[in-house]
C-alpha cells in the first residue's frame, strides 16, 4: 500500500532528505541527552587527537540516526563511508571497505542487525584491535593473514537493538536510544525545512503538521511536501492551518497522525480479536503485512502513545484505542490488563 507517512526511507526521499538534513550538532533539533553526550565525547576525542569511540544508535526509522552519523563525521572533521547490513554480503566486501578507510574516518552501517554472522565476525577484531583477520585461498593452501587497520569509528544504526548479538553490542563504547520528538520540536523542524525550501508556513500550520507526524522528522518533512503541493495548487502558496488540515484530510491522516495502516492494525485487534491479546504474526497475517514491519515501524508509536500494549500473550488494544474509534471498551475479567 502506498503510504504517505511510512517512516521508512523511500527513493523519492533521498534528495529531499539530503537537502533538509542538519549538518552540525547545533542544527540538530531535540534528542538533548544524546546531543550533549556526543558533544562531550567528540570534544574529548578531538582534544586527544583520537578517533571517537564506536557509537550505536537505535530507535524507530526516521528519527535521525543517519543524520547523526553524518553530523558525527562532520564535527570530527573526517570522511564518512555509508553502507548497510544487507548490502555487505561477504567478509571480503567488509574487508574492502575497512582497508579503504583513512585514520579516524566514520564507517556508518545502517541496519547493522542484518549483518550476516560471518561478516560480523570480521567486525569484532576490527572494532576492538583495529585488525583484520582474513583467510585467503581455499582448502589446504588457505592461510590466515592479519592486517592493521587505521583507527576508525563505527557508527551502527538499528531499529532493534535487541536483535544485535551481545558480542557486537558490547564493542560499542556509546549506545544511544533515539526518542520520538515532541510537537514543539517537530514544529521547529518543519519551520526550518519550509525556510530551506523557500516556503512560508505559519505557527498554527507548523504545529498542526507536527501533531500529525507521529513524533518522526522524516514523516513531518514528507507531509510538508504534500502540503506544499496543496498550497501551491489550491491556495496562494502559503501554508496555514487550513491548508494543512485539508491536505491531511485528502491523505486520510487523522488528528492523531494515524493513517490507514495504523487504523487497520488497531481495528483488526479490536474487531477481529476482541481487543486481544493476539500474536503479532496473527495480526500480520490478518492485514497482509510482515510482522517485523509492524513491530519496527508501526507499533512503537502506538505503544508509546498508549493505544497498544505489548503483553507476554500478545498485543492488546487499550481503552484509548477504543475511545479513538468511538467503540465501547469491553468488560474485562478481574486481573486482566485494565
Ligand atoms: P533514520 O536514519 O533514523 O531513519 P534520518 O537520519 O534519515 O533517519 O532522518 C530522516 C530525515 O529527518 C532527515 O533527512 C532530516 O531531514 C530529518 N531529521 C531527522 N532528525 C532531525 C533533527 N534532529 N533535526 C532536524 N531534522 C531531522
Amino acid at each position: 500500500m502506498e503510504r504517505a507517512i511510512t517512516p521508512e526511507k523511500r527513493d523519492d526521499d533521498l534528495q529531499f532528505d539530503a537537502t533538509l538534513r542538519p549538518r552540525t550538532l547545533q542544527d540538530y533539533i531535540g534528542q538533548e541527552k544524546i546531543r550533549e553526550n556526543l558533544k562531550l565525547f567528540i570534544d574529548a576525542a578531538k582534544g586527544r587527537s583520537e578517533a571517537l569511540d564506536h557509537v550505536l544508535l537505535y530507535g524507530p526509522p526516521g528519527l535521525g540516526k543517519t543524520t547523526l552519523a553524518n553530523i558525527i563525521a562532520c564535527e570530527m572533521g573526517v570522511n564518512i563511508k555509508s553502507t548497510s547490513g544487507p548490502v555487505i554480503e561477504r567478509p571480503g566486501d567488509l574487508a574492502a571497505i575497512l582497508t579503504n578507510l583513512e585514520p579516524h574516518d566514520v564507517l556508518f552501517i545502517d541496519e547493522i542487525h542484518r549483518l550476516s554472522h560471518v561478516v560480523e565476525e570480521i567486525l569484532y577484531p576490527a572494532m576492538e584491535d583495529f585488525q583484520l583477520d582474513i583467510i585467503i585461498g581455499q582448502g589446504p593452501s588457505a592461510r590466515s593473514i592479519k592486517l592493521d587497520l587505521p583507527r576508525f569509528t563505527l557508527v551502527g544504526a538499528t531499529t532493534r537493538a535487541g536483535l544485535l548479538s551481545s558480542p557486537l553490542r558490547d564493542r560499542f563504547g556509546v549506545i544511544s536510544r533515539l526518542e520520538f520528538y515532541t510537537h514543539d520540536e517537530l514544529a521547529f523542524i518543519v519551520t526550518r525545512s519550509a525556510r530551506i525550501l523557500g516556503m512560508a508556513i505559519d505557527k498554527e500550520g507548523a504545529l498542526e503538521l507536527a501533531r500529525r507526524s507521529r513524533g518522526t522528522p522524516r514523516i513531518a518533512n514528507r507531509l510538508l511536501r504534500r502540503v506544499r503541493d496543496y498550497a501551491q495548487v489550491r491556495a496562494d502558496g502559503a501554508i496555514t492551518l487550513r491548508v494543512v488540515q485539508e491536505t491531511l484530510r485528502l491523505l486520510e491522516i487523522d488528528e492523531m497522525g494515524f493513517d490507514q495502516m495504523d487504523r487497520m492494525i488497531l481495528l483488526t485487534i479490536i474487531d477481529k480479536f476482541g481487543g486481544g491479546p493476539v500474536g503479532l504474526d496473527t495480526i500480520g497475517a490478518a492485514i497482509g503485512e510482515e510482522s517485523d514491519t509492524i513491530e519496527d515501524v508501526y507499533e512503537p508509536f502506538l505503544i508509546q502513545n498508549g493505544f497498544l500494549n505489548r503483553t507476554p500473550r500478545g498485543r492488546v488494544a487499550t481503552p484509548a484505542a477504543y475511545q479513538h474509534f468511538g467503540r465501547l471498551t469491553p468488560e474485562r475479567p478481574q486481573g486482566s490488563l485494565f
